[in-house]
């Protein structure tokens, strides 16, 4: 990125400038304490040694301190020489380094704005077209064809008010949520309630197996990050299936498990599945389940925040369990 580029350059030049101005102060202090130092150690040589009778004793001081100022000039020269060559690539390797977490930072964000830009044009794109066509065809547009506009176009603004809500949960602040002692299998039965009619449409049955733990946490975001993941069970589970529900204290945290009956998720895709805007290759093609890839990514988001673990392990083409460890209160 060009903007980094130029960054690195300005921050390797102030730390090179810094290293510069310290080594050119050192070695102006060298010099003048090597100079006392070589006058005083010439004359008591001088002294115990007498030199040539003919020549006066204040020249041959000065000739030998200026040889010994010249070699030492030459000395500090090459190694502010060194010092420079060796600081700027030290100095830049720095700046690298130090700008690497901001250059991640604006990678991310960049690449968040392109994929929610992406995400918002497919279903305006939709609506344009319909629209569109519905103009075209102006009254000879019958009723029934004017409703079924209007629906496909509802469903797309509900899609849009969706893809609003995650940015939105998304982008929300991610400060540590301050934690009670919860019921969690109180939660979670809550939780199944709530999408029972949905799992009815499809027929799936949520078979649940819950015990008393008190966990610590917030009740609200359990309670979101369970109607993710039981919604993501039921969306990409094919009728007439099982959902089991479990909760039990294990290894001195309270767990809750989700585990589907589903298409399951292939290994190489298990590591991406809590990203932003990750879908499957699955999720996006055949099928069609709806949804924009952010269902996970704010499960995490809403459990980092609440000290929670959430793993996922897969069978291609038999189901999938969610687990999510929570401390215990
Ligand atoms: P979305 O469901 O909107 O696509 P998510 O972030 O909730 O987004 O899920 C990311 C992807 O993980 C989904 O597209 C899907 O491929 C996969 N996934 C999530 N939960 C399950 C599940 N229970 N069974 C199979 N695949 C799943």
């Amino acid at each position: 990125m060009k903007l980094f580029s130029v960054a690195y350059l300005r921050l390797t030049a102030c730390y090179v400038a810094i290293i510069m101005v310290i080594s050119l102060l050192f070695s102006v202090w060298v010099y003048n304490q090597a100079q006392s130092e070589l006058r005083t150690g010439i004359n008591k040589v001088i002294e115990l040694k007498p030199v040539d009778a003919n020549r006066p004793y204040g020249a041959v001081v000065d000739q030998r301190l200026a040889d010994s100022q010249g070699r030492l000039l030459n000395q500090l020269v090459l190694l502010n020489a060194a010092v420079l060559v060796v600081g700027a690539g030290a100095s830049y390797w720095l700046a690298r380094r130090t700008m690497r977490p901001i250059e991640e930072a604006v990678e991310a964000q960049e690449r968040f704005t392109a994929d929610a830009s992406h995400e918002l044009r497919t279903p305006l794109a939709a609506m344009k077209a319909e629209i569109e066509v519905g103009l075209r065809e102006g009254k000879k547009l019958s009723r029934d064809d004017a409703v079924l506009l209007l629906q496909s176009n509802l469903e797309e603004v509900e899609r849009l008010g969706g893809l609003a809500e995650g940015l939105l949960a998304l982008t929300q602040n991610d400060e540590m949520l301050p934690l009670k002692s919860v019921e969690l299998s109180e939660i979670a039965n809550k939780a199944a309630s709530r999408v029972q009619a949905f799992a009815q449409t499809k027929q799936i049955e949520l078979v649940s197996d819950l015990q008393p733990v008190q966990v610590l946490g917030d009740e609200a975001t359990l309670n979101k990050i369970i109607g993710i993941l039981l919604d993501n069970a039921i969306k990409y589970s094919p009728e007439k299936t099982k959902i089991a529900i479990r909760s039990y204290q294990q290894d001195g945290v309270g767990v809750l498990e989700i585990a589907d009956q589903g298409r399951g998720i292939k290994a190489s895709e298990l590591p991406h599945i809590f990203e932003r805007f990750y879908r499957a290759d699955a999720s996006r093609s055949k099928s069609q389940v709806s949804g924009h890839g952010l269902g996970l990514s704010i499960a995490q988001k809403l459990a980092e925040a609440s000290q929670i673990k959430i793993t996922a392990s897969s069978i291609p083409g038999k189901g999938s369990v969610f687990t999510l460890r929570i401390p215990l209160s």
